[in-house]
């Protein structure tokens, strides 16, 4: 692992700026990136984002935008407008829908990464199943990931266990984002489909977001720094 990958990405869930500023400012924004999602933002808003950037933080604004194309192609402008490094949409929009995005963005030096959400990581294959689709999650995840790169989008979220399938068929310099990761020893919570941080590295994330196994410990520095150390090797 080299430190400009910076493959750790910590998800910032929380409900208001002052927790989150507490935390931030124990990390450090050469050796992670942050995560702003649905809560966080929902609560607060805008304001978050800007201040994380202001410390130079990259900041992934994961807000999985789902909508008619003209909605996300202006949601995506506005969030590189904010100044994020990644901004992410759902693959199950369509490639239309990717490809709008894609397009608002345009060719700016600085414009953000744009990934696209396969399959939400909690999902087991009896849970897509619920919802209409018959098969196993990998075969989702492959098809989505195909219908993301054909938009030009910079790559996908998806488990680690699919990464490894991926990194197969995909181009080397499109990304994988990788939740659902945990630490040997923690709970799994709702994700349902889990591995630690070296083995998803291993599988061929590109980056690793975790949230609770670093919120929810003690010292959450410490973790970090334990878990950055940990992938030096990878
Ligand atoms: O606390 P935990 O490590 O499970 O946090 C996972 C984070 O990753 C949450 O912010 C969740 O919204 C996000 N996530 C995601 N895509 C998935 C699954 C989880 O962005 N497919």
């Amino acid at each position: 692992m080299s430190e400009a990958n910076k493959p750790l990405v910590v998800a910032l869930d929380y409900d208001d700026l002052e927790t989150t500023l507490r935390l931030v400012d124990q990390l450090d924004p050469a050796t992670v990136r942050l995560k702003v999602g649905k809560q966080l933002f929902t609560r607060v808003g805008p304001p978050v984002v800007q201040q994380l950037v202001q410390r130079e933080f990259d900041v992934f604004l994961d807000l999985k935008f789902h909508d008619i194309p003209n909605t996300v192609a202006h949601a995506v402008a506005a969030a590189a407008d904010l100044g994020v490094w990644m901004v992410n949409v759902h693959a199950s929009g369509g490639s239309n829908m990717m490809r709008a995005a894609r397009d608002a963005l345009g060719n700016r030096p600085d414009r953000p990464l744009l990934t696209a959400v396969t399959v939400l990581t909690r999902m087991a294959d009896e849970d897509l199943e619920e919802v209409g689709f018959r098969g196993v999650a990998v075969d989702r995840v492959l098809a989505l990931a195909k219908l993301a790169a054909e938009a030009g989008l910079d790559g996908v979220v998806c488990s680690a266990h699919e990464a490894t399938r991926l990194r197969g068929v995909m181009a080397s310099n499109f990304s994988l984002v990788t939740p659902g990761i945990r630490l040997s020893g923690d709970a799994a919570g709702d994700q349902k489909r889990i591995v630690d941080p070296v083995e998803a590295l291993r599988c061929g994330a590109d980056y690793l977001v975790m949230g609770r196994s670093i919120t929810g410990a003690d010292n959450p520095r410490q973790v970090v720094e334990a878990i950055i150390s940990s992938l030096q090797d990878v």
